[in-house]
């Protein structure tokens, strides 16, 4: 049996591993696939000290970084249940598709979260070529271009909002007929010169000249009329969604949206099983902070083991 084990190979896992590792305990990590959404990202220019780095750059960069410790590292395993240990400071159960069965006196859950997609042709053909879906990483890229946001509630008008600040033009596109985000938030948006915002409105097509986005095309709901926005960026905002399908019927307690609910240490509602990274309710999904949160779950998971 492992003294941690972490599940998820993303930043959060991958600093978990680590963290652990280095205290001289037993470690393992286990992923349905290393480096997680890290190595679907284009340019990161927000991990301080490395100015500018690639997504799979970084991924290589962690992966030889776990390796120079001694941790088992299970790559292409998807974990699909979890059984916590029936009494405290006894061993949990991680089974996984293959049919492995890991046990473990802690673990670390980093198996992340992603991207709700809107679905439509041309989102994939342009991603990270004009389609994004992280503000906070990408927005300085469009800077004074036109871009659009998908998505009135709260994580797409503040979006609209930071990008406003940053970007030419903004266009707010959200489906319903009202904007779900708080008032505050809404009254902001609209007190902003460089913004529209377009209601009822079903995007169905990202267009592009075969290597970026130029426009979007979306459905007037009212009039079921097809419309086109020229613009050079689209910031998809209808929801991230945390990788915790596997958890459901768990003890493990979790927010109405999924994401698992940790303690300043990282530790879950089970004692002994600690979370980290875009999983957990911690705010502001990004890179450092994932990475932050694996080492602190790490050395919360450390902390148990020496009183258990
Ligand atoms: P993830 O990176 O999601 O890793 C989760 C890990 O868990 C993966 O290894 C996955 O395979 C594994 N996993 C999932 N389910 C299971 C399961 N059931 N069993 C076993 N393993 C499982 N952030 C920045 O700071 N800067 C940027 O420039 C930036 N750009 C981004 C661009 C894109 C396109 C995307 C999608 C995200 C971007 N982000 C960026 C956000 C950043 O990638 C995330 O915040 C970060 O990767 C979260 O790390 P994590 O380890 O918590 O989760």
């Amino acid at each position: 049996a492992f003294d941690t084990l972490v599940i998820g190979g993303g930043p959060a896992g991958a600093s978990a591993a680590i963290y652990s590792a280095r205290k001289g305990i037993n470690t393992g990590v286990a992923a349905e696939r290393f480096g997680g959404q890290v190595a679907d990202t284009m340019g990161i220019e927000n991990f301080i000290s490395v100015s500018h780095t690639e997504g799979p750059k970084l991924v290589s960069a962690l992966e030889e970084h776990v390796k120079e410790y001694e941790v088992d590292v299970m790559n292409l395993q998807r974990a699909t249940t979890f059984k916590a240990a029936e009494t405290e400071g006894g061993l949990h159960e991680v089974i996984f598709e293959s049919g492995a069965k890991l046990k473990s006196k802690t673990l670390v859950l980093a198996t992340g979260a992603r991207w709700r997609e809107m679905n439509v042709p041309g989102e994939q053909t342009y991603r990270n070529k004009g389609v994004a879906y992280c503000p906070h990483c990408d927005g300085p890229l469009f800077k004074g271009k036109r871009v659009a946001v998908i998505g009135g509630g709260n994580s797409g008008v503040e979006a609209a909002i930071d990008l406003a600040g940053i970007v030419g033009h903004v266009t707010l596109v959200e489906f319903m007929g009202e904007m779900r985000a708080d008032a505050v938030l809404q009254k902001k948006l609209k007190s902003l010169p460089n913004v529209d915002i377009i209601l009822n409105a079903e995007t169905t097509e990202v267009t592009g000249d075969g290597s970026r986005v130029n426009g979007l095309t979306y459905k007037d709901r009212n009039t079921d009329e097809l419309k086109t926005i020229a613009l050079e960026g689209i910031f998809v905002q209808i929801g991230l969604v945390p990788n915790t399908e596997w958890l459901k019927g768990s003890p493990i307690e979790m927010t109405p949206r999924g994401e698992i609910i940790v303690d300043a240490h990282g530790m879950t509602s089970v004692p002994g099983v600690f979370a980290a990274g875009d999983v957990t309710t911690v705010p502001y999904k990004q890179i450092i902070i994932a990475m932050g949160e694996g080492a602190k779950a790490s050395l919360g998971a450390f902390d148990y083991l020496i009183r258990h």
